[in-house]
């Protein structure tokens, strides 16, 4: 089976551990890539996956060059740019599929063009999901019947149509909101993939039937398609070493990380990090320093920052914070073993931006979460955390925002307090907790994720696309 994942750390992670998972039970798994996302890949540990790569067409898309993965588009031109270079790579992926003969083809949804493409050398296209039923219902329809249209302004609140929930959102939390210049085109493209996805053999997502029951139905039911659900992919990660190795080498090594969290009780620290593209302004950084001291948690923190050792103080830190905070507080510049951290017993809380695999990480490590969304489809997220699985608490984020700089350290001091002690941060942990036991019993011999994976795996041999 050939794979293509999409090239951001939030699409590569998971289509990794996919293909182990389909590797795991004796198919021959193959990632395509470009040159710089390489490394991203061959990072991870102990696979017997296959790589072929092919150029990414940054120059010719009016990129710099180098930029392949999205952590480094920083702009809603830059945005629409890489679309166009993913567009670009129709032509030398066919040439693979010419040379390579696969019998199926795993592509992320952000290629619509793959649908097409695999009809073109008679396989069948599963696109792949870096989110969840919920969320990917939502876009459905907010693509099809546009009600973020139908209301007065930006912030006026609209229902969701069609979906179970009486699900409210605003215009401004839509993904499109800071892209206005672009808006057409991404419109475009969203519907494309909308259309690319209708056509294709089958959806396989990274979540599991207990979490969304009523969403995972709706989808069948509603729009009719196959779908599979064989998360949390990340289960796949057994040993330290796995786990320590996802995406990025990390910027700390993941014995001292552990030590670190062995000297503290269960459910004591409060873990932190925005994913691999998010971006805080220095002054919302110190915020988040200043609420955090005064929650009075202990706290690992992971900032996209390096160290600059040219300076004794840095800048979006309060003076002497590392100091004060040392054995309480860590903070880790770069790249954190994010589900290493999670997994650990005393980490008891996770302040997120939502992405769907730190949602679904937080949730398979049973903790209460503090979410704080700021664009993609992170808002239709915060719902589900919030809304329906009733396991966090929302920071106050309103909107959709290239930089993070609007909530005040009070706001992140309560939020974090409300997950981590008292009677509701308990109510909300015994629920994450017991769903964090699901989240595993689905990956077990017998579980419906397991069940799953082998139910497709079955029909693509049947159908004689794995031998
Ligand atoms: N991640 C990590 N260390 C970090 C930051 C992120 O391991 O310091 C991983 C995280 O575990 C998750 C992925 O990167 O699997 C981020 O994906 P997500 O969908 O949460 O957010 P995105 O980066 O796509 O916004």
């Amino acid at each position: 089976m050939f794979f293509l994942p999409f090239f951001g750390h939030g699409h590569l992670i998971p289509i990794i551990d996919t293909a182990k998972l389909f590797t795991a039970r004796g198919v021959k798994a193959t990632i395509v890539t470009t040159p710089r996302n390489v490394p991203s890949i061959s990072e991870t540990h102990s696979m017997k996956i296959d790589i072929l790569i092919i150029k990414f067409p940054a120059i010719e898309a009016g990129l710099p060059e180098g930029c392949e993965n999205i952590d480094s588009v920083n702009s809603p031109e830059m945005v629409s740019k890489f679309i166009k270079a993913t567009k670009m790579l129709q032509q030398p992926f066919e040439q693979l599929l010419q040379d390579y003969h696969p019998s199926c083809l795993v592509a992320d949804v952000c290629f619509p063009w793959a649908t097409d493409v695999a009809t073109k050398f008679g396989i069948p296209r599963l696109v792949f999901h870096a989110t969840s039923f919920f969320t990917v219902s939502i876009g459905h329809s907010v693509t099809l019947h546009e009600p973020h249209k139908k209301v007065l302004c930006d912030s006026e609140p609209f229902v969701i149509p069609n979906l179970p929930g009486e699900i409210k959102l605003t215009r401004m939390q839509l993904p499109h909101f800071t892209l206005q210049e672009v808006e057409i085109e991404y419109s475009e493209w969203l519907k494309e993939a909308m259309e690319s996805r209708l056509r294709s053999y089958g959806v396989v997502v990274n979540s599991f039937y207990e979490l969304e029951m009523a969403y995972v139905d709706h989808y069948k039911k509603f729009w009719g398609r196959k779908a599979w659900h064989i998360g949390p992919v990340s289960l796949c990660n057994k040993d330290t070493e796995d786990k320590a190795k996802r995406g990025k080498e990390a910027s700390i090594d993941e014995h001292e990380c552990l030590k670190w969290l062995s000297t503290k009780k269960p459910n004591s620290v409060v873990y932190i990090c925005f994913g691999s593209t998010t971006n805080f302004s220095d002054s919302q950084l110190l915020e988040i320093a200043m609420g955090l001291e005064a929650s009075r948690q202990q706290f690992i923190w992971v900032v996209r920052k390096v160290k600059n050792d040219e300076k004794e103080e840095e800048d979006w830190l309060p003076k002497g914070f590392e100091k004060s905070m040392e054995g309480k507080g860590l903070i880790i510049r770069g790249w954190a073993p994010q589900v290493l951290i999670l997994d650990h017993e005393a980490v008891g809380g996770f302040v997120t931006h939502c992405g769907w695999n730190s949602t679904l990480e937080g949730v398979t490590a049973g903790v209460p979460i503090v979410t704080w969304p700021m664009g993609a489809e992170q808002f239709y997220n915060e719902k589900l955390v919030t809304q329906v699985l009733k396991i966090g608490v929302g920071v106050g984020a309103q909107q959709t925002v290239v930089v993070g700089d609007s909530i005040k350290s009070k706001v992140v001091e309560k939020a974090v307090r409300r997950i981590m002690v008292g009677e509701e941060a308990e109510e909300m942990r015994g629920r994450a907790k017991a769903l964090g036991e699901m989240a595993k019993n689905a990956v077990e011999e017998g579980g419906s994720s397991y069940s799953s994976l082998n139910a497709l795996i079955e029909e693509l041999r049947s159908s004689q696309c794995c031998p």
